[in-house]
C-alpha cells in the first residue's frame, strides 16, 4: 500500500466512525505521526495534501521540518512527545502545538519563554490515565492543579492528550479523558493511533495520531 492509499483509506475509516456516533468528519483533525519517516515518505504525504503532523522529539521534528515549513505556510505541527525544559525554546519556535504538558517546571518554563517571544502556540496537558509510572503525563488528581497553574502562567491550554496503557482496554481511558475534557471545559482531546483510533473518535476524541497506519511499519 503506498501512503496516498493509506490516507484515503484512513479518511475512510475517520469519515465511518464519525458517521456511526453522528459527528462531523469535518471535526476531527487527522495527525499524521512523521516521526523515524524519511523526507520522501514526508514529501508523498504532503503531495497528497496532508498538512497536519505529529513528532514525538524536537530534534527529529526540526530535522524533518524546519526546511519544508518555509513552503508549506500551512502546515500544523504537534509535539506528542515528552519535552525537556531545556528544549523548550526549540520546540516553541516549530511546533504549533505542545500536547505534552506534564508538570509545573514545564509550564514556567514555556511561559517564560513565550514572554520573551510571544507566538499562537496552543497546549494540551497529557494525562497519564493508567497512572503508569515510567509513563509521563500528569496524573488525574494533579490535573486540575496543573490546569490552574497554566492559566496563570496565561498559556493556552486548549485540551488534553492520553496514550492508554497496552494492558487496559483503551475506551476506558479514552472515555476518562472525555470526562476530565468537559469538566475543565477543553475541547480538544489528543486519542486514538493507528490500532483503536475508530474506538477514541467513539469517545469523542478531536483528533487522532496515527503512524503506523499511514506510513507503514516504522524500522
Ligand atoms: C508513535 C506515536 C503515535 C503513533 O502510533 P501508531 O501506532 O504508529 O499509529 C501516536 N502517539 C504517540 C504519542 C506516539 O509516540
Amino acid at each position: 500500500m503506498t501512503i496516498a492509499e493509506n490516507i484515503t483509506s484512513i479518511t475512510a475509516a475517520i469519515a465511518k466512525a464519525c458517521r456511526d456516533c453522528n459527528r462531523d468528519p469535518a471535526t476531527l483533525r487527522l495527525v499524521a505521526v512523521s516521526k523515524t519517516q524519511s523526507p520522501e515518505a514526508l514529501a508523498e504525504a504532503l503531495a497528497c495534501g496532508q498538512r497536519v503532523f505529529g513528532e514525538n522529539r524536537v530534534q527529529e521534528g526540526r530535522e524533518h521540518w524546519r526546511a519544508l515549513k518555509k513552503g508549506y505556510p500551512d502546515l500544523r505541527l504537534h509535539l506528542i512527545g515528552p519535552l525537556q525544559t531545556n528544549k523548550v525554546r526549540d520546540a516553541l519556535e516549530l511546533f504549533d502545538v505542545i500536547e505534552t504538558i506534564d508538570r509545573d517546571s514545564l509550564a514556567r518554563e514555556l511561559a517564560k519563554e513565550l514572554a520573551k517571544e510571544p507566538r499562537a502556540t496552543e497546549f494540551y496537558i497529557q494525562v497519564n490515565t493508567g497512572e503508569e509510572e515510567q509513563k509521563s503525563g500528569v496524573s488525574p488528581k494533579d490535573l486540575p492543579a496543573l490546569l490552574a497553574l497554566c492559566r496563570d502562567l496565561g498559556l493556552n491550554v486548549t485540551g488534553l492528550m492520553c496514550i492508554p496503557p497496552q494492558k487496559d482496554p483503551p475506551a476506558l481511558h479514552f472515555a476518562l479523558l472525555k470526562k476530565l475534557g468537559d469538566r475543565h471545559g477543553l475541547e480538544n482531546l489528543s486519542m486514538g493511533m493507528s490500532g483503536d483510533f475508530g474506538k477514541a473518535i467513539a469517545a469523542g476524541a478531536t483528533s487522532v495520531r496515527i503512524g503506523t497506519a499511514l506510513f507503514g511499519a516504522r524500522a
